[in-house]
């Protein structure tokens, strides 16, 4: 199976058992960062948020509510139906954000620093032998 056939398929999965009630939203301290999302409600948000799931286009206040998550975990607390609404909301940032190919429906932000970043971090732990093999 294939990462891309991965996320679809838990995307998929997860969304089938959502019964978009909002508790997730509800209890996310994120939403007053998140346009339209009290205006909408929070089972209408829950229900956009699934369409992204469902490859679907979403609603603003979902999309909103999604490119604000700040991965609290809040969420799947709250979930009456025990699910990892913590899990769902990460691939809804990756759907949103086009991971699987399609035009992103939220910013993206281009992190110029990431390859720096992971060469510090390996000079942390790599030993010399393999810094000089792979760095
Ligand atoms: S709390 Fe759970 S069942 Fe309710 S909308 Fe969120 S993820 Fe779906």
């Amino acid at each position: 199976m294939t990462l891309v056939e991965h996320i679809r398929g838990e995307s998929a999965r997860l969304a089938s058992l959502c019964t978009a009630c909002g508790a997730c939203v509800s209890a996310c301290p994120m939403t007053p960062y998140a346009a339209g999302v009290a205006e909408a409600g929070p089972g209408a948000v829950a229900t956009g948020m699934r369409d992204v799931l469902r490859d679907g286009p979403g609603t603003p206040a979902a999309l909103a509510w999604i490119a604000a998550c700040t991965r609290s975990g809040v969420c799947s607390a709250a979930c009456p139906e025990q699910l990892d609404a913590a899990f769902m909301m990460r691939l809804a940032t990756w759907r949103a954000k086009g991971a699987l190919g399609e035009a992103p429906k939220i910013p993206v932000k281009e992190d110029t620093q990431y390859s720096p970043k992971v060469k510090a971090f390996a000079r942390l732990t790599l030993t010399e032998e393999e810094q000089a093999q792979w760095l």
